[in-house]
């Protein structure tokens, strides 16, 4: 692996490095030599920046020198540049074997790049425990712990190479014309959704397929009740912490905080964004336009936050009951909304028939006034007293305040998220705020509605690129004006015709203006080379390791079960490779009568036997793959090989893929220990709970990572498969999915005699994994509008350019968060909006582009932007920088940091929100949960302390965190709660003729146990049913069908199928829940002498255990802070 490979994937061919910091990837912080890793979460210092426009910058990483990855602002003023002038003669470009630039980066501007050159890399040596890093306080004698600036002002961003790539010229295209107008065939809109797609495919749309249905948001409150001031008389002030002192992170002592300043008033707009894909002036075309799938299915129906708070039903001392403070009007719709569970019965995207057009867009902006209520979600919620402050369902993303036009056709929630859904206005009213600016993604989610465009002209903002949305205002018919730039760009001709209603002069009527989330097919400019076949190569481990758990049958019988699902076209290949101390290849040609095995010993230079005839087509090879999964598990039945050479097996695959990109699927069981990339053990079991700091979260070498970069380069993406009972280095080894935009599944304790729960997981996920969508050779942007700049990318995938990430494959679990900071002012604004891009290509070879547009208002007092907190968001950023801070920095650093977010929040809203002081640890209403989920993030396997963790469990959740959408990692940081011996049919879901029930969520502590009950707790990635031990024996009987307790068997994961109305309630519930997510959580039926109890219990959070505060003394821990 040459540096230049990887210099060479920011396109600009100069040996130009770039960043891929540890902003995106916690770990791997090790520099590759002639690449910088940037810090782009902490621009403080920029070599390329006057001083006096850089932040006080108390980073998130504080101190230290950094090399700033110049953030982008969507907004690139100035003259376009056409630096990809169209050359019809100009052949396709031919990619490289290795090394050579990746087919989608476009050359970088030729206008001058501050941009992505970095200084070298230095780690940012993490403060010393008790050192201030934040310097936002407003009250300089509040010492506080290290905390987070969330909002790092950012040097001006360079200049981003555009997403399409530039126009070519008679390349041999299947996205000819003739190919557009019959695109949205039903074959490649299948290939889309794994439901079935009923849909039409009418190429050019009548009225039967109006594009109806998106989702709408509710409307904010309309009558939100009058804030709430509480009367605390019972409040004891003076009373001492209730039980024994904070053991987690101490109030250390933070020194005074430099001044706040509004940083980066004037950064230097950028140049502007080139792209040779102009917009507009193309040829008339005929446009199709059908939706892909008409089925709804798990989308959120967002609703503002309100309920009915309870009361404590028994005091703990220091606790009394308070009469209710406020009473939610039962029948607001906002309660409606609250009390359908989110992931059911999506109500549909509002279509506006008539419009509000775009061009109804001003006078609706004008009449918005964030100013005339006070919303629910501002009332003072005095965390000491009200208890019950969990929602009985699950909670709901925040709406927008928004007029309710714009908020009808906003993007759904579940795609695109801010943790602020009130914008401030200026970076320093967002640090006053001290709450976390950021976005959280899940771009390629299933969607059951979809719009699909066929058109040869895009309509892109000439000056920014941005994609035309439904956000734009039209000056006229023929103009529109840019929401994220502010440029006047013309409509093109082609643009005048609406599919849709099939008539003549209204642009603002068309699909793109009238749907927040689209789907366009690419005409050619938008790909550098053909649109390559799908590829799966799989990489399995045979060593004796392997073949003792197991886990090839359970492999090679998914695969024969659904190879047919593999998504593809005629042109899908396959290979495989398989490992132990030498690397053995499978010709699989057509002709052959069987399979060919080829073994490589010499793994210290892999080379490949027989190139062409590795990957074969599956259409034409099919028998001799079924052949191969047939034999395969029988073929390393005896060996006695214990080594495992997994870096060669991952430079041979790499070889065998770099032609085409593709996926590579490998399976790894152990250590791997011989040759490239081998590792050695580096945790001490006897270490887990009692390490004052958790080493070795950073991975051991940086072979995984700088193949990564190579496989991302070659567009190659990589999902690791660890199936191990001991420790694997999962901190190292899974970079080699992170930065190919790969994904990580983790079965620790697999084994298929032993763990048969872990069994039924994987193969749940194997189907799964193998049947879903995917986009091959994708990228993707996030714009947003000027005055606002994006830095710090979570998520798996390789920052190409500032606001550009490569992604060789896209998958539909996939979920992504950025920070972001307020650079310019935005007085003049009412409304921002952000946009994501990804172009990928389908399995089905087509080149497609989605897009995701949300709209925000922006807000000018500190009031506002709490009322617009979303503190599920919040919490998922916070997350994904307390994995980052924890590589970077320590652990226990991170954990303070979290903590001090509450702190800060609460503070911030104390002194400059509450109109009235008074005593208590105050909320408001849509932060109450906020200090619940601190705790809980504290007690997570990825953050805590005190109790026994494997380092690849943590690193596992680590990896979770950062990647999975943010319902689902809700879900690992709070997990739900049900009594389930007494389903009823009461307010149950009818899902496909089923009856679902919904029981209550319920408090995470021990007291909302019963020992005559049974309960359920969802974690996510797993889920527990507890068995209390005088749990009526009707439902033993009914549903687990057993006479009584003791009968219970003991690792029970399977519930028996009976032919009881309890039993079929409990089975469909759970089906229920385990249907809403891409993974499979499996069940452990857990009993008082379970070993897997203490699993169970770790997730009361609410409740103290041996090495962490309750949530009572946990607030009072926050309040003595607060209160300092
Ligand atoms: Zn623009």
């Amino acid at each position: 692996m040459s540096t230049a490979g990887f210099n060479s994937q920011n396109g600009t061919g100069t040996g130009q490095a770039y960043a891929n910091g540890p902003s995106q990837n916690p770990v791997a912080l090790q520099q590759l030599p002639g690449v910088s890793y940037g810090m782009t979460h902490q621009p403080a210092y920029n070599p390329m920046q006057p001083k006096a426009t850089t932040s006080p910058a108390p980073g998130l990483y504080p101190s230290g020198p950094y090399q700033p990855v110049p953030p982008v602002s969507s907004h690139q003023p100035g003259p376009q540049l056409s630096s990809y002038p169209s050359s019809p003669g100009q052949p396709l470009l031919s990619r490289p074997l290795m090394g050579g630039p990746p087919p989608h980066t476009p050359p970088q501007s030729s206008s001058p790049s501050p941009g992505p050159r970095l200084p070298p890399a230095q780690a940012t040596p993490p403060p010393p425990p008790g050192v201030s890093t934040t310097s936002y306080y407003p009250n300089p004698q509040q010492p506080m712990a290290p905390a987070w600036q969330y909002n790092t002002a950012t040097p001006p961003m360079g200049p981003a190479t555009s997403m399409s790539t530039h126009p070519r010229g008679p390349v041999a295209n299947h996205m000819n014309q003739a190919a557009s107008l019959a695109a949205p065939s039903p074959s490649s809109s299948a290939a889309y959704s794994s439901a079935p797609t009923p849909h039409s495919t009418t190429q050019l749309s009548g009225p039967g397929i109006t594009p109806t249905s998106m989702h709408g948001y509710h409307q904010p409150g309309t009558a939100p009740p009058p804030m709430n001031l509480m009367a605390p008389q019972t409040y004891q002030p003076s009373r001492p912490a209730y039980g024994p002192p904070p053991t987690g992170p101490p109030p250390t002592m933070k020194p005074t905080p430099p001044p706040t300043g509004p940083p980066m008033a004037n950064a230097t707009p950028p140049p502007p964004k080139t792209d040779g894909a102009v917009a507009g002036n193309g040829p008339q075309a005929s446009n199709s336009y059908n939706h892909v799938d008409n089925k709804m299915a798990g989308l959120t129906q967002p609703g503002p936050p309100g309920r009915h708070l309870g009361h404590y039903p028994s005091l703990p001392p220091g606790y009394q009951n308070t009469s209710a403070p406020h009473t939610t009007p039962p029948m607001h719709p906002a309660m409606q909304a609250a009390t359908q569970p989110y992931t059911q019965a999506p109500q549909p995207y509002q279509q506006l028939p008539g419009g509000p057009g775009p061009a109804q867009l001003s006078p609706s902006l004008a009449a918005m006034s964030l100013q005339s209520s006070t919303p629910e979600s501002l009332r003072a919620v005095n965390l000491l007293q009200e208890r019950n402050l969990l929602p009985p369902t699950p909670v709901p993303a925040p709406t927008p305040c928004l007029p309710q036009d714009l908020q009808k056709i906003n993007c759904n929630p579940e795609v695109f998220r801010c943790t602020l859904t009130s914008i401030p206005q200026t970076q320093s009213l967002l640090n006053k705020a001290k709450m976390p600016l950021g976005l959280l993604l899940h771009p390629f989610k299933d969607l059951s509605q979809l719009p699909v465009v066929t058109s040869s002209t895009i309509v892109r903002c000439r000056s920014c690129r941005t994609y035309i949305n439904p956000f734009v205002s039209f000056l006229d018919q023929r103009r529109w004006k840019c929401n994220l730039c502010y440029r006047v760009n013309d409509v093109p001709e082609e643009f005048m015709y609406n599919p849709v209603s099939r008539s003549y002069g209204e642009p603002h009527k068309r699909p793109e203006v009238q749907n927040a989330t689209i789907e366009f097919i690419a005409p050619s400019e938008y790909m550098l080379r053909p649109p390559q076949p799908a590829v799966y190569l799989f990489v399995l481990d045979v060593s004796h390791n392997a073949v003792e758990t197991g886990y090839l049958n359970v492999f090679c019988q998914s695969l024969l079960d659904n190879i047919n699902a593999l998504p593809g076209d005629s042109r899908t290949k396959i290979g495989f490779i398989t490992f132990d101390s030498t690397i053995h290849f499978y010709n699989l040609q057509e002709g052959l009568s069987q399979p060919q095995m080829l073994i490589v010993s010499d793994i210290e230079d892999i080379f490949l036997p027989t190139p062409d005839s590795l990957l074969v087509n599956l259409n034409e090879c099919k028998e001799l793959v079924q052949d191969l999964l047939k034999s395969l598990p029988n073929l390393f039945q005896k060996t006695m090989e214990t080594q495992s050479a997994l870096g060669s097996a991952l430079q041979a695959a790499f070889k065998l893929l770099s032609p085409t990109g593709g996926r590579m699927s490998v399976f790894q069981t152990q250590l791997p220990n011989l040759g490239v990339g081998a590792l050695q053990s580096r945790e001490d079991p006897n270490q887990r709970a009692s390490a004052k700091d958790i080493q070795h979260l950073s991975p051991a070498t940086d072979f995984y990572k700088k193949l990564a970069l190579d496989c991302s380069g070659q567009q190659v993406a990589v999902d690791l498969f660890l199936l191990s009972s001991q420790y694997c280095d999962l901190a190292s080894l899974g970079c080699i999915s992170r930065f190919s935009a790969g994904s990580v599944y983790y079965y620790p304790s697999y084994h298929h005699q032993h763990n048969p729960a872990q069994v039924e997981r994987f193969q749940k996920d194997l189907k799964r994994y193998i049947t879903r969508k995917i986009g091959f050779e994708a990228v993707m942007r996030i714009r947003c509008t000027k005055g606002m700049s994006i830095h710090t990318f979570h998520g798996n995938f390789f920052v190409r350019s500032t606001d550009l990430l490569s992604l060789p494959n896209v998958n539909p679990d996939a979920g992504f968060a950025v920070q972001m900071s307020i650079e310019e002012n935005l007085d003049d604004m009412q409304v921002v909006s952000f946009q994501a891009a990804l172009l990928y290509t389908s399995s089905k070879g087509e080149r497609r582009i989605r897009v995701h547009t949300l709209c925000l208002p922006v807000v000018n007092s500190l009031s506002d932007i709490f009322a617009g907190a979303d503190v599920q968001a919040i919490t998922g950023l916070l997350a994904c920088m307390a994995v980052d801070r924890s590589v970077t920095a320590s652990l226990g650093d991170a954990r303070d940091a979290m903590t001090n977010a509450a702190i800060d929040s609460l503070t911030s809203y104390r002194q400059s929100v509450l109109t009235i002081q008074q005593p208590g640890l105050l909320a408001p209403a849509c932060l109450r949960l906020f200090p619940l989920y601190v705790l809980a993030l504290l007690k997570q396997r990825a953050f805590r302390t005190g109790t026994s963790t494997r380092l690849d469990d943590r690193v596992s959740a680590m990896y979770q965190l950062k990647y999975q959408p943010l319902i689902y990692s809700m879900l690992m940081i709070h997990p739900a709660l049900y009594r389930v011996d007494d389903l009823s049919d009461e307010g149950a879901l009818n899902v496909n003729e089923r009856t679902i029930p919904q029981p209550k969520v319920l408090q995470l502590s021990v007291e909302k146990l019963s020992r005559e009950g049974a309960f359920l707790m969802d974690a996510g990635i797993v889920m527990y049913l507890w068995i209390g031990r005088n749990c009526h024996p009707n439902f033993l009987m009914q549903v687990l069908g057993v006479p009584n307790y003791a009968a219970v068997p003991e690792n029970l994961y399977l519930l028996p199928e009976l032919d009881t109305a309890e039993s079929q309630r409990t089975i469909a519930f759970i089906g229920w829940l385990r249907d809403q997510r891409p993974f499979f959580p499996s069940l452990h039926v857990i009993r008082d002498e379970s070993q897997l109890k203490p699993h169970f219990m770790q997730n009361m959070i609410e409740d103290r255990t041996e090495s962490a505060l309750s949530y009572y003394e946990f607030l009072l821990h926050l309040q003595q802070q607060i209160s300092k």
